[in-house]
C-alpha cells in the first residue's frame, strides 16, 4: 500500500489560486494555515497570496539551516496551525518540511524552481555548523510546481534538476548490483518509478525554455521522491554518483549545486562501468541542456576530483554501488579520472 501526496499540480498560475486549491484539496479547510517564504521572492509571493490567503500567516525563512527550520517550527507549534505551505526553492521547502515534522502538522509543497528531486521526498536537506545534514521527514500532503515562478527561476538551477533525476539511472545500476553481490533486497516498483522518471527526461530533444518540458521534468522529480517513499530510503535515487556529490560539497564547498554534481557523478560512474551506451546518452543529455559533465566544467581540477571520488564511499558507509565494487586505490582513481576527462571532454 502506497503513501501518496492527495494532490499534485504542475501548472502556470498555481500560487495565484492557492487558496482554492487548499480549499479544494481538502488540505485546510477550517483551520488557521501558516505560509513559509524564502528570503528572495518572499514579498513577491506575499502580495499574490494576499487575495486569497488572507488569514493566512506569514513566516520568513532566512536560509536553510537547522536553526531556521527549528525556529519557523517553534513558532508553527506556538500558532496551533491546521498546515503550512512552504512556498519557494530548495532550501525553503526543506526548512518548512523539517519545521512542520517538528510542529506535528502536515505540510504542503510549492515549488518554484526544479533543482532537484528534494520537492517531494521524505527528507530534508539542511545546513549546520558541521556542514550538511540529512533529515528523515513525512513527505508534503501535497505537491505544487508553479511553472510561471520556474521559467522566471536562474535557468542554472533549472537545468539542475535534469542531472539529479537523470542521475537515478546509475543509483538503480547500484541498488541491481548491491542485490546481486551482496543480496540486499531490491525494490522492484521503487525502481521502476524511479527509472521511468529518468527515461522520461533523458531523451527529450526540447529543454528548458519548453512547458511541455518543464512538465516532464516537474513529474520526473516528484516520481524520482516518490520512489524513495516506496523504497523507505534514498537507494533508487542515490548511489555511487551521490556518494561523488556529498564529498565535492565536503571536500570544496560551494562548487556547485546538488543537481548539476549528481549529472557528473552519474556520468562518470557509467564511464566506471564500461557502459558505453549509457555513458554517451548521459552525457548527450547534459550536454544538451548545458550542464557541466567534467570535473573542470565546475571548476575542479582533475586531481580534486580524484580526491572526492576517494572519498566517497566514506559519505555513505553501508551503501554498496560501482564505487564500494571496484575497491580502486588511489592511483587507478586518478587514472580513470583521467581517462573520463580524456573519453567524454570536448
Ligand atoms: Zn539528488
Amino acid at each position: 500500500m502506497l503513501p501518496a501526496p492527495l494532490t499534485m499540480q504542475v501548472r502556470r498560475g498555481a500560487i495565484a489560486e492557492l487558496g482554492s486549491l487548499l480549499t479544494d484539496s481538502r488540505v485546510a479547510t477550517s483551520g488557521r494555515v501558516a505560509v513559509a517564504v524564502g528570503a528572495g521572492q518572499g514579498d513577491k509571493i506575499a502580495t499574490m497570496i494576499a487575495s486569497t490567503l488572507g488569514e493566512a500567516e506569514l513566516f520568513r525563512v532566512p536560509d536553510g539551516s537547522v536553526d531556521a527550520a527549528v525556529s519557523l517550527g517553534a513558532d508553527l507549534r506556538k500558532g496551533a496551525f491546521e498546515a503550512v505551505v512552504g512556498i519557494g526553492g530548495g532550501r525553503t521547502i526543506d526548512a518548512t518540511k523539517y519545521a512542520a515534522s517538528l510542529a506535528g502538522i502536515p505540510m504542503v509543497a510549492v515549488a518554484t524552481n526544479l533543482s532537484h528531486d528534494g520537492i517531494c521526498s521524505p527528507t530534508a536537506s539542511l545546513t549546520h555548523e558541521g556542514g550538511k545534514g540529512s533529515f528523515g521527514v513525512p513527505m508534503p500532503l501535497a505537491i505544487m510546481v508553479d511553472l510561471d515562478f520556474v521559467h522566471d527561476a536562474p535557468p542554472s538551477l533549472v537545468r539542475a534538476g535534469i542531472g539529479d533525476v537523470v542521475s537515478n539511472l546509475s543509483a538503480i545500476e547500484d541498488w541491481q548490483l548491491a542485490a546481486a553481490e551482496r543480496g540486499e533486497p531490491i525494490d522492484g516498483l521503487a525502481c521502476a518509478v524511479s527509472r521511468t522518471a529518468a527515461e522520461a527526461v533523458i531523451g527529450r530533444a526540447d529543454s528548458i525554455e519548453s512547458d511541455a518540458f518543464l512538465t516532464v521534468l516537474a513529474e520526473s522529480l516528484i516520481l524520482s521522491g516518490m520512489s524513495m517513499v516506496i523504497a523507505g530510503s534514498s537507494r533508487p535515487a542515490s548511489g555511487g554518483d551521490h556518494e561523488i556529490l556529498h564529498a565535492v560539497d565536503q571536500l570544496y564547498p560551494g562548487t556547485s549545486n546538488h543537481g548539476e554534481l549528481a549529472g557528473i557523478g552519474a556520468a562518470f560512474c557509467f564511464f566506471l562501468r564500461d557502459d558505453t551506451q549509457r555513458l554517451a546518452q548521459v552525457v548527450g543529455c547534459l550536454r544538451r541542456h548545458e550542464l557541466p559533465v567534467t570535473p573542470g566544467d565546475v571548476g575542479l581540477t582533475e586531481e580534486q576530483f580524484t580526491e572526492a571520488v576517494v572519498l566517497a564511499p566514506a559519505t555513505r558507509p553501508g551503501r554498496y554501488t560501482i564505487l564500494e565494487h571496484l575497491r580502486l586505490s588511489d592511483t587507478e582513481v586518478r587514472e580513470r579520472v583521467g581517462a573520463y576527462v580524456r573519453a567524454v571532454g570536448r
